[in-house]
């Protein structure tokens, strides 16, 4: 589905990630882990189309999308949740969720059924909701624009527990529904349950890919702990 390769990126001419290659391979959730810093935001921007590459390129089936706009990244179902709060404040919920949604009403009500906040909360201006709602809003919303790739960038970031749990749960659905994930998260526990690969990013550098069995506490403390 998306294929990073021999990425370099950063910013003013200063390199963050240096000769990255990434699969996502069609219908699988990535958990990309590493320390503060590791450039795993950078690497999501490089996806989505945010920033552009200094050296390398980035396919999409098989497509050189490499410098492509996030806008033209949609038609090819790559879509970004990114970190914060993405909404349209001024717009209600209905009209954030609808601006973006092809008819698919269905998808409407899969993401009320996820999150039932939203369904009675569809008249409220979103800017006037709490954060967690905020982010149940971009969830949603990423969702009904059809998505075949999910970038997802900290999303849990600041909701309470059980709001965490909707979320999660509500990535579970959207994956079963053949969708690719690629995750950063917090909760890294949650993120490897999701998973079916992992990739470890220190400094800039990929330190591991496998399957989240095989990441031993060990890697994981050495990504985090030596490298920093
Ligand atoms: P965290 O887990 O702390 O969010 P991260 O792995 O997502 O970290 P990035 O946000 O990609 O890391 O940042 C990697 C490096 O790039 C950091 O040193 C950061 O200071 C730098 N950086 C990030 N955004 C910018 C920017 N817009 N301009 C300049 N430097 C930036």
């Amino acid at each position: 589905m998306l294929e990073l390769r021999r990425i370099s990126a950063g910013y003013t001419g200063a390199a963050v990630l240096h000769d990255v290659d990434l699969i996502v391979p069609a219908g699988s959730t990535v958990a990309l882990l590493g320390p503060n810093g590791a450039g795993k935001t950078t690497l999501l921007r490089v996806a989505g189309g945010t920033l552009r590459p200094m050296r390398g390129q980035i396919l999409v089936d098989g497509s050189d999308v490499t410098g492509r706009q996030p806008h033209d990244l949609v038609r090819y179902g790559v879509c970004t949740v990114p970190e914060g709060r993405a909404v349209f404040p001024n717009l209600s919920v209905r009209e954030n969720l609808t601006l973006f949604a092809d008819g698919h009403s269905s998808a409407l009500d899969l993401a009320v059924e996820a999150f039932p906040t939203l369904g009675r909360r569809m008249n409220q201006r979103a800017g006037s909701m709490s954060g967690g709602e905020q982010q149940m809003v971009a969830l949603a919303r990423a969702y009904l624009q059809n998505p075949r790739l999910v970038l997802l960038d900290e999303v849990s970031m600041g909701l309470a527990p059980v709001v965490v749990d909707e979320v999660f749960e509500f990535l579970a659905t959207v994956r079963e529904r053949g969708a690719s994930l690629l995750l950063v998260e917090q909760y890294v526990g949650k993120a490897l349950a999701l998973a079916d690969y992992v990739v470890l990013l220190a400094r800039g550098r990929v330190q591991f890919v496998g399957e989240p069995q095989e990441l031993d506490e060990e890697k994981i403390f050495s990504s985090y702990a030596g490298l920093e």
